[in-house]
């Protein structure tokens, strides 16, 4: 049967594979793998190569139509939607043609879709629209990704006069919760470079992510009976209070910041009177300032303890993910196959950066570069989510131009 990405679509999102951050086991939740199940039969279907593992990701290939040497391209995109917002039973309704018009979901009647909250939707006028009734999300993000690059596949096997180099695709579970490239196999893999097809509206190209770190502080205090405690009690709990209490906060914290700034940001506090601990994320394009922001909490750690000259702390910082960019500047060609490619197939591509991490920054740093392409998605996470069925045919031209310079190169 000859899909299109629409119909690919509107199969995907019918199935519920919401990931879960407090689960232990990989994937994250089982109902995942059904989705894993309907992918391997479409491949199988199509004649397409691929193996499966355990956590559910899928690793599919189609081999080179030309005879010379050309890099092998992988586009990846996540199985998973967001434990943020219901993805179970989602009916996706199709609004064609749409007008202009807010989108009042039929489920619940109180959620509304218009161009006053969601400004790309005033640039929708004449595609079809697809939205959830109003008591789920929608799962655009990520399976429009999906939907573009087996609708890629697809129409590369159907049509051998579409030239390119050896072709893979991966799809992973647990995105969501982090854990998008923990199981990932590079080896099976086996690409020189590739795309995470996650991104938003119509030409949106990331190839830039905040640089990011976990730090933990651990206050010991003095504890003593609070009747007799005159000049021996050291409160933990106060010493953490002050600390947090001299964090910036009209620069440098998430609430006042945007664009290129970073932050330091308490996320939890926890402990009594004789331990307390703060755990922070840091966050910057600019992985050095990291550091800095670690001395800021150190510097400011130490004036506090002035106050308290038998107390003590320790900092622990963890690594967690890192800017795509500090990887993607010693090769130029792999974005610029991406912005080429947008032009052909007449997209504007819109270069931006992601306030977060991707799955692409942990793969460029494994050592395959992989800035992030335009799915369409949009009001992800939310019962708002939508997606223009046009955005997506635009990413399937995008994927297999992208498939074709190469062999140009
Ligand atoms: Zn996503």
């Amino acid at each position: 049967m000859n899909y299109s990405v629409k119909d690919r679509f509107l199969k995907y999102v019918k199935i519920d594979t919401q990931s879960d951050g407090t689960s232990q086991t990989f994937p994250s939740t089982a109902k995942q793998k059904n989705l894993t199940k309907i992918i391997c039969d479409e491949l199988t279907e199509l004649g397409v190569q691929f193996t499966t593992n355990d956590a559910g990701y899928i690793y599919a290939q189609i081999p080179s139509n030309v005879n010379k040497k050309v890099p092998k391209v992988f586009f990846c995109a996540h199985l998973d939607t967001a434990p943020d917002c219901s993805g179970t039973n989602v009916k996706p309704l199709v609004h064609q043609n749409y007008q202009g018009q807010d989108i009042i979901l039929p489920d619940d009647t109180s959620q509304i879709i218009s161009s006053a909250k969601y400004p790309h939707l005033s640039d929708k006028t004449g595609h079809d629209i697809i939205t959830a009734s109003g008591l789920t999300l929608l799962g655009s993000d990520d399976k429009s990704g999906v939907a573009i690059i087996m609708d890629a596949l697809a129409q590369m096997i159907h049509d051998p006069s579409i030239l390119h180099g050896d072709v893979k695709a991966l799809f992973t579970t647990d995105e969501e919760i982090g854990k998008g490239v923990a199981k990932v196999d590079l080896k099976l893999l086996d690409a020189d470079f590739g795309y995470t097809l996650d991104s938003g509206d119509l030409g949106c190209f990331e190839d830039e992510n905040f640089s990011a770190n976990a730090l933990t502080i651990t206050i010991q205090g003095v504890s003593a009976h609070p009747g007799y405690a005159k000049n021996k009690m050291e409160n933990a709990i106060k010493i953490a209070s002050e600390i947090v209490s001299q964090l910036p906060r009209l620069t440098l914290s998430p609430e006042t910041s945007e664009k290129m700034e970073g932050f330091i940001h308490p996320t939890k506090i926890s402990g009594g009177l004789e331990s307390a601990s703060i755990d922070f994320i840091l966050r910057d394009f600019n992985t050095d300032r990291l550091d800095e922001y670690t001395h800021v909490i150190d510097h400011i750690a130490q004036e506090v303890l002035l106050g308290y000259p038998n107390s003590s702390y320790r900092i622990e910082v963890k690594k967690q993910y890192r800017n795509m960019k500090d990887v993607l500047t010693a090769y130029p060609h792999v974005s610029q196959f991406a912005l080429k490619a947008m032009e052909n197939v007449g997209v504007t591509p819109v270069p931006g950066r992601i306030r977060g991490g991707t799955d692409g920054a942990m793969l460029s740093h494994m050592g395959l570069p992989c800035p992030n392409l335009f799915a369409g998605e949009q009001a992800i996470h939310s019962k708002h989510e939508w997606v223009s069925v046009q955005d997506m045919q635009k990413g399937v031209d995008t994927v297999i131009e992208i498939c074709r310079l190469v062999t140009e190169d």
